[in-house]
């Protein structure tokens, strides 16, 4: 889960790193009110869940209450590369001096934290890490030892900052922010610009934050910072009902049961030229209820042309995902043609469950491939020819279609 600025920069504080005072507002009015409370030069800046706002003229500096509420007007509903601003943060604006970059993430290959430190910040970290590599200090932290000062010195002498106020207030920060990468199970928590001011203070001017999914149960505090308005629709849908949803950009709505079938069936739709929309993964389920969920979100995304159910049973009988099928369709309307390929425990009952009732619209297939191509083909209104595997009947690609 991302944050946003604002809320990175709540729980830098908790965990003692230096921010500035600000206040978040909805509307220009409360940008104004906030401005009037922070008594002085602010900067507004767009709450979005991306980079880059200040090229994108999202972050703007005010210096009057009346002027603040006018940055906020400029501000609020611009999009900044598809992100709608809603929020605004009001903060007392900083004379800059420098700007340094702090990081630290996962580094998946070493299965250890890594701190990223150089006194290039402000900029795209991509860019200086590119062109002048050598600036860009790494250092992996052995999660069984933990964080170690010396670490934090390694990286300031690294990077070549000189100053001694400035070399301890760094080394503190990193230890904080060591601190709260671990403590709220973060996956990434980053700083840029971390600046100095012309006095000699430190502090983080920016916060990128994200907390791994896994963990929010762990952390109530953080899990509610999450903003339902700004989500997709469906994927909060989703979230609510438990249902494993995907959004992707094509036309075929995929629902299989278990990751790895899923991930094939996105494959074997691309095979036969076509594209998924999205896809839900039951997982081990496939009973009325969990069936009826994914249905609910998989239609309800106006992209998708027609649905594709794979399912191979092991411990789900596909008998009991025919009936779930069935008793989803009796409680709810679904305008998209559905195709079925089951395989695996009780196959043929649940063929012929879904053959007795044979309900509009329902599609039956005896393969995976056949099943993608008939979903495509319904999606896409035409018949697909010269495909892979394609035999007319389709019973020649049986084998490969598992
Ligand atoms: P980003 O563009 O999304 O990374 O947003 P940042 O919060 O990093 O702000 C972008 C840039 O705006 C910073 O690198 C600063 O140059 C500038 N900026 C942000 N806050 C202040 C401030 O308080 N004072 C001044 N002078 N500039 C600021
Ligand atoms: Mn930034």
């Amino acid at each position: 889960m991302d944050l946003y600025e604002y809320q990175g920069k709540q729980l830098f504080k908790r965990f003692g790193i230096p921010v500035s005072e600000g206040r978040p507002a909805k509307t220009p009015e409360e940008a104004r009110a906030a401005a009037e409370e922070l008594d002085g030069p602010v900067v507004v800046k767009a709450q979005v869940l991306t980079g880059g706002r200040g090229k994108a003229g999202g972050i703007k500096l005010a210096d009057s209450a009346a002027d603040a509420e006018e940055k906020a007007k400029q501000i609020l509903g611009l999009d900044i590369r598809g992100h709608v601003v809603r929020t605004l943060w009001i903060e007392q604006a900083s004379d800059i001096e420098k700007e340094y970059y702090l990081s630290i993430t996962f580094d998946r290959g070493l299965k250890k934290p890594l701190f990223m430190f150089t006194t290039q910040g402000g900029m795209d970290i991509e860019e200086v890490a590119e062109k002048t590599p050598d600036a860009l200090v790494r250092l992996h932290v052995d999660p069984l030892e933990g964080f170690q000062p010396w670490q934090a010195r390694r990286l300031i002498y690294g990077a070549g900052v000189e100053d001694p106020s400035e070399q301890k207030q760094i080394a503190a920060i990193v230890g904080k922010l060591y601190d709260a990468f671990v403590g709220t199970d973060a996956m990434l928590c980053e700083i840029n610009p971390l600046i100095v001011t012309p006095d000699g203070e430190v502090k983080a001017l920016d916060s990128k934050f994200t907390v791994d999914d896994n963990a929010l149960y762990k952390h109530a505090g953080i899990a509610e910072m999450r903003d339902v308005e700004a989500a997709d629709p469906l994927e909060t849908l989703a979230r609510e009902k438990g249902v494993t949803y995907v959004k992707l950009d094509g036309e075929v709505g995929i629902l299989g049961n278990g990751a790895g079938l899923v991930m094939s069936t996105l494959d074997v739709i691309a095979l036969v030229g076509g594209a998924p929309a999205n896809f839900c993964d039951l997982g081990g389920g496939g009973d009325a209820e969990g069936v009826v969920d994914a249905l609910e979100v998989i239609m309800r995304d106006p992209q998708v042309k027609s649905i594709f159910f794979n399912i191979f049973g092991g411990i789900t009988r596909c008998d009991e995902v025919a009936r779930g099928i069935l008793a989803a369709l009796e409680r709810m309307t679904i305008e998209q043609p559905i195709v079925v390929r089951l395989d695996g425990t009780n196959a043929e009952e649940g063929r012929k469950v879904l053959a007795d009732a044979a309900p509009e619209g329902l599609h039956v297939e005896a393969t995976m491939l056949d099943g993608a191509r008939k979903a495509v083909e319904l999606a896409q209104g035409r018949r697909l020819d010269g495909a892979p595997g394609s035999a007319g009947g389709g019973s020649a690609g049986a084998g490969a279609g598992r």
